[in-house]
């Protein structure tokens, strides 16, 4: 399928070529020193004190829920609308799901209330995941956090660059779990980073990252070390240079990106004002500054929403949806607390995101909505 306007694309050019090319030039491939140095300026980027790049986000995600010690007979409160890796991270050990609800048609994050009715003895942690790059209620979700002695773990996969109140989403909360997957707002294809201001818990991260293991291969490669202790129960979570080459430039590119996203968000509030008041785009009053990683579009209430998206697809526009919710999976109808989530289920299944990336025209926003005009049309 070739699209007039795909849902995404990614900002790449002659500068990733040369930062790959320099890796391979060098012929040290994994874990090095560019991998430092990609940690280093996504630490003073965000401003959290430690920085460990990984395999990927869901890596990221299960680290973080071994170092907040969750465990079986644990409890560990999520949205289930987000991607299954959120809560998949909790499973790996052993703890179980407890899923609440979400605010409402204009703030798609959870429900702080939500939060504070699911909070049992057995509770160990919040999952919160900032939906499109739009900050949920940390302030209060962290003082509710300290008063019942929870980690708060932000899967900030759509949040780099993010912020709330002048401080980085990722940075709120005890740990912050980031994706460069192909479609996020910068990439390396496959890739994460996990960030804290505690060290105790980075150097946690940084030996389960690599099997537990005293010294790196790079260590033992410059003759620093000939052997090596495992004190740990821990994995292959790594990145590699070419990698973490590519996510210092796309680092570089990321604040004028995620500025063009709100731009073109602008735009499509603006376009769209006017063609069908019950069609809606969530977080327009939100707090902060957020890094439009997705473009929502709430449907009005009973629409069939397959035959909307038919109709942008042979306009030749690319959509989707932001998310199946998680407890209606099969794999999730068992070992999980939580089946009914009337506002995540009214909403989710009105929910079509449209195409949203820096290299979209302004005229590229109008085609999209006047395809949307199109599509709501009664047949
Ligand atoms: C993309 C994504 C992930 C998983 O990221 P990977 O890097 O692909 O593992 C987790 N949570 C959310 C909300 C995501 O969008």
């Amino acid at each position: 399928m070739s699209w007039k306007i795909p849902l995404s694309d990614i900002d790449y050019g002659q500068e990733e070529r040369l930062a790959v090319d320099s890796v391979l030039q060098g012929r040290w491939l994994t874990m090095g020193a560019i991998t430092e140095e990609f940690e280093q300026a996504f630490s003073a980027y965000t401003g959290a004190r430690y920085a460990v790049a990984v395999t990927n986000a869901t890596a990221a995600l299960h680290m973080a829920c071994v170092v907040a010690g969750l465990g079986p007979g644990m409890e560990a409160i999520v949205p289930s609308l987000t991607f299954v890796a959120t809560a998949n991270a909790i499973r790996y050990c052993g703890a179980t799901p407890v899923f609440v609800d979400i605010q409402g048609e204009e703030d798609l994050n959870l429900s702080c209330q939500a939060i504070e009715q699911a909070i049992t003895e057995r509770t160990r942690a919040i999952l919160v995941v900032h939906y499109g790059g739009y900050a949920c209620d940390m302030p209060s979700i962290m003082e509710l956090a300290h008063e019942h002695d929870l980690v708060v773990i932000e899967d900030a996969a759509h949040a780099v660059g993010s912020e709330l109140g002048g401080i980085k989403l990722g940075t709120w909360g005890d740990m912050g779990c980031f994706s460069f997957f192909s479609n996020k707002n910068m990439t390396t294809g496959e890739g994460g980073m996990l960030v804290t201001n505690d060290e105790d818990f980075a150097k946690r991260m940084r030996l389960l990252r690599s099997h537990g293991m005293t010294t790196l291969t790079l260590d033992r490669h410059k003759g620093h070390a000939w052997s090596y202790d495992v004190v740990d129960l821990g994995y292959n979570y790594r990145i590699d240079e070419i990698r973490a080459a590519l996510g210092k430039v796309q680092l570089t590119k990321l604040p004028a990106n995620n500025h063009r996203r709100r731009h073109l968000t602008q735009l499509y509030r603006q376009a769209l004002q006017g063609i069908d008041p019950q069609v809606l785009i969530p977080f327009e009053n939100h707090a902060g500054i957020s890094a439009a990683h997705l473009l929502p579009l709430l449907l009005p209430a009973g629409s069939n929403r397959l035959a909307f998206m038919e109709s942008m697809k042979a306009q030749g526009i690319q959509t989707s949806i932001h998310y199946p919710p998680i407890h209606t999976f099969s794999a999730y109808q068992t070992g999980q607390k939580n089946t009914s989530l009337p506002v995540t289920e009214a909403i989710a299944a009105r929910e079509v995101t449209l195409p949203l990336y820096p290299g979209m025209s302004d005229e590229d926003v109008l085609t999209v909505t006047r395809a949307i005009e199109q599509a709501l049309m009664p047949v």
